[in-house]
């Protein structure tokens, strides 16, 4: 093996203002123009550099960033798009090593650990071909951080932004802390910041110069973990599968104005039902669990699950469950702002133990009954046959962000279908 890739081999790639990046890599016309989105929200989700360059950033309201740059360009999001381009993203990063978690939708992080003799260059040509391939063929840019835990690598790639890189060898690790404020440290976050300035505890340095039991009274095992990868010992390992099912059969959808009565809000939380279960039907699996998320106004959130009846990808039969936990969450005389719903334990629908008493003639329809109203939508767009419950959604009254992302009637390059899941990829410069 490359002795330079000895124990500095965790890579982190994270995209430079993803969505405004991914919005102008679309739309040459944007490039080099200020741009937002968060259109549909009221709050900007993601800015561009040259948004950023103005002080607007992510959070702030649309109106005072308007104030601010009176040219904003602001958009609505297109998450379809972004998670396409994501994807993309993490298949340049697959052609340096297979081992790649898709930590993010904008993030990942990768192992090179005997990637030495393949890749035969030093690991600051590995971080530059990385970078130089996502602009070439993506059109936007990444920053890299290579060093020997996560925890290192995800402050290394943080360290030069835009476009930049850092690979950060064990030598030169206690430099890169001493110049690291510890509430900058991924993991610390403003309550133990704070306990630890309460002890003098500055950087990230004085943070790993602290006795090990007195790390472990005041923040517990998280704080050890972190203490300990920031010295350069391996505590997480990358997740390398099974995150990406479970995040993919999540469906969330913000409304404005905030709204405070229930039909309306149940009404968008069984669309959002709907919307996983179709998905989840398309990959052929099924749920065990249900979870749904109602968060207010305020930002603030409930969130409740419960254990299906049985392994399912049926509506009727997730939708009592959804109603009980909507019951059991809402409460009445609030103002809420988005409902999001789950579905966890998933099986693959071929791995599934058939249960004699379970095979109802009354299951054996709910399954024609999704697979014909699955083909309709397919054909004449989503919801063109839905629950009753979901005209209820038209109690809200409308609203100029409602309106759709513009390029929803116009397909990416690669794309066969705005709601087809799977992108034919055509790379400029495969290797
Ligand atoms: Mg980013």
């Amino acid at each position: 093996m490359d002795p330079l890739y000895k124990d500095c081999t965790l890579l982190h790639v994270d995209a430079d203002g993803f969505f405004a990046a991914v919005e102008q890599a679309l739309n040459p016309a944007l490039r080099g123009r200020p741009v937002v989105t968060g259109a549909e929200r009221g709050i900007i989700a993601a800015a561009s550099y040259e948004a950023k360059a103005l002080g607007i950033k992510r959070g702030l309201q649309l109106h005072e960033a308007q104030r601010l740059c009176p040219e904003l360009v602001i958009l609505p999001s297109d998450y379809e798009a972004y998670s396409l381009v994501s994807r993309r993203l993490y298949a340049v990063v697959r052609r340096f090593t297979p081992l790649v978690e898709e930590y993010s939708i904008d993030e990942a992080f990768a192992d090179l650990t005997g990637c030495g003799d393949i890749l035969a260059c030093p690991l600051e040509s590995v971080a530059e071909q990385l970078r130089n391939a996502v602009s070439a063929e993506l059109g936007f840019t990444v920053s890299v951080g290579i060093s020997l835990t996560k925890t290192l690598s995800k402050l290394c790639s943080k360290f030069r932004k835009p476009n930049g890189q850092t690979v950060l060898r064990r030598e030169h690790v206690p430099v890169m802390l001493k110049r690291t404020p510890v509430a900058k440290v991924w993991g610390i976050g403003p309550a133990s910041a704070a306990k630890l300035q309460a002890l003098g505890v500055v950087t990230a340095f004085d943070f790993t110069r602290m006795d090990e039991a007195a790390v472990l009274r005041l923040l517990h095992k998280p704080g050890h973990e972190t203490w300990r990868e920031l010295q350069g010992r391996r505590v997480f390992p990358l997740e390398l599968s099974a995150k990406r099912s479970y995040d993919s059969m999540m469906k969330g959808h913000t409304f404005s104005p905030p709204n405070a009565d229930p039909t309306f809000i149940f009404s968008e939380a069984l669309r959002n039902m709907g919307a996983a279960m179709a998905k989840l039907r398309r990959h052929a699996h099924l749920a065990k669990e249900i979870g749904l998320s109602l968060r207010l106004k305020d930002y603030t959130g409930q969130t409740a699950g419960a254990r299906l009846p049985c392994p399912t990808s049926h509506d009727c039969e997730a939708a009592p469950v959804l109603r009980a936990l909507f019951d059991a969450l809402f409460t009445p005389g609030r103002t809420y702002r988005s409902t999001l719903v789950w579905f966890g334990g998933l099986v693959a629908e071929r791995n599934r133990q058939p249960d004699l008493f379970e095979e109802t003639p009354q299951r054996h329809d709910y399954g024609k009954l999704d697979a014909a109203v699955d083909r309709i939508n397919r054909r004449y767009g989503q919801n063109a046959v839905a629950p009753a419950a979901l005209l209820d959604r038209r109690l809200k009254p409308a609203h100029s962000r409602d309106a759709a992302p513009a390029r929803y009637d116009t397909l990416l390059r690669g794309e066969t279908g705005r709601h087809l899941a799977i992108p034919r990829l055509t790379l400029a410069n495969p290797v």
